[in-house]
């Protein structure tokens, strides 16, 4: 017979802080807060998770700056759309699947991106797909085709285009 000493009721508890830009992870204590510049009011300093405090597209600031907000609305929709989709809730038809199977194979630059979003045909581009992928050409001002500010999306396009085998 093993004697386990009983589980505290409460653990320790830590601050619980969140990810300022995506809300939903414990960013790491011993990391350097970055700076929001908030419209009013003064700097202040913000916690990040690791991810986030890695990929996001401004990484290279100590700051935060409006494409972080922008890749974090793209990941976030990205994450949904993936989401609805493994569930089966969500499935391209036809004319959207031909869509991103293009933009999955295209380099992506903003002008590639914002041709494929202009290009779209009108109830292709009035659909969920179109709609997270619209942010992307902001990105793509700050970072390039192969970034893993990109990555969410990327995989997203590669599960929704493999199809059956
Ligand atoms: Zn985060």
């Amino acid at each position: 017979m093993t004697t386990s000493s009983p589980r505290p009721l409460f653990t320790a508890t830590v601050a619980v802080a969140v990810c300022h830009l995506c809300e939903d992870q414990a960013p790491a204590d011993d990391e350097p807060a970055v700076t929001l510049r908030p419209a009013h009011g003064s700097p202040r300093p913000v916690r990040l998770c690791a991810r986030c405090r890695s990929i996001r597209p401004g990484r290279d600031r100590g700051e935060l700056v409006a494409d972080d907000w922008t890749w974090a609305f793209l990941e976030r929709e990205v994450t949904a759309l993936g989401r609805d989709h493994g569930a089966g809730r969500w499935l391209p038809y036809r004319d959207e699947l031909h869509w991103a199977q293009n933009l999955h194979t295209a380099t992506w630059t903003q002008s590639t991106v914002e041709h494929a979003l202009r290009d779209a045909e009108p109830h292709v581009s009035t659909g969920r797909l179109v709609h997270v992928v619209e942010p992307l050409p902001r990105l793509l001002a700050l970072v390039n085709d192969g970034d893993p500010a990109l990555r969410t999306l990327r995989r997203f396009l590669n599960n929704i285009t493999a199809g059956p085998a």
